[in-house]
């Protein structure tokens, strides 16, 4: 689900490597080996995860490289989604968000939790927990959630919304500094417009978490499945070197952790 993928990725690994008898077959072998029989070159970037695509938001230049860099997770992550679920229907994919949300019914889990109580809790909590740590754990809404592959033109796409209703796709991001808002908006918002026109929903939630203030903006909106589609067709072009990358600010470079050549 959502918040495991990594662990989920680990567990997933663990066990492909410790097949005994056979020939240990890494995943970048795999990766390779799935790519010609896909017909595509080595060096083409096709199994791409949501939030990385949405990245662009922040820089065109900063994108190409987490796709690249981050390909090989995505592979792993389409793979674990193969085993353990295929390629869903939408009425399949409905079906295991309803068990799921049942389950979290069961343990009192889908209901988000009162801002305010949770303060409460927080101050007269003896947890050890950082105190802005702690907030933004608490000020994320449970919802049921489901990890997919959706297949578009030669992508894999890797979605992994934070929580799925029969409504909307939500998405939680937590700001350092309120003077970001206007830069991460936009990708929290591309990135659940993404999410619902994937898994068909009509509509987006997107909140925002602000660490300086403590406080959690909400938005919500239509799903806009010609600006989602937008999205992909201009992440295939930027891919593919049919488009060059738009300059980001400045600012955006010196704290950038890329090797690029738009570093100063
Ligand atoms: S250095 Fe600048 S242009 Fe290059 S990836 Fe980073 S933010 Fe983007």
């Amino acid at each position: 689900m959502g918040g495991d993928v990594g662990l989920e990725n680990k567990k997933y690994e663990r066990r492909v490597n410790s097949t005994k008898g056979k020939k240990e077959v890494s995943f970048e072998e795999r990766l390779l080996k799935e790519k010609a029989m896909r017909k595509v070159s080595k060096d083409d970037v096709i199994f791409v995860s949501v939030s990385n695509i949405c990245s662009m938001f922040w820089c065109q230049r900063q994108m190409i490289f987490k796709l690249k860099n981050g390909e090989l997770q995505a592979y792993k992550s389409y793979l674990l989604n193969k085993e353990s679920h295929g390629n869903l229907t939408i009425k399949e994919i409905n079906n295991l968000l309803e068990k799921e949300k049942k389950r979290l019914k069961s343990k009192g889990l889908c209901q988000p939790m009162d801002i305010e109580m949770m303060g409460t809790l927080i101050l007269t909590g003896e947890d050890k927990l950082d105190r802005g740590c702690f907030r933004e754990m608490f000020s994320k809404e449970n919802y049921p959630t489901l990890d997919c592959s959706f297949k578009w033109k030669r992508y894999e796409i890797l979605a992994s919304p934070d929580g799925i209703t029969d409504q909307f796709c939500y998405e939680f991001k937590s700001v350092s500094n309120q003077r970001l808002i206007h830069y991460i908006k936009p990708i929290a918002i591309s990135q659940a417009n993404l999410y619902s026109y994937l898994f068909q929903r009509q509509a987006i939630r997107v909140q925002l978490y602000l660490e300086d203030l403590h406080k959690v903006l909400t938005f919500e909106e239509k799903t806009n499945p010609s600006t989602a589609a937008g999205v992909l067709i201009t992440m295939d072009r930027l891919l593919k070197g049919e488009l060059a990358p738009s300059p980001p600010k400045d600012w955006k470079c010196r704290i950038c952790r890329f090797d690029c050549e738009m570093k100063k």
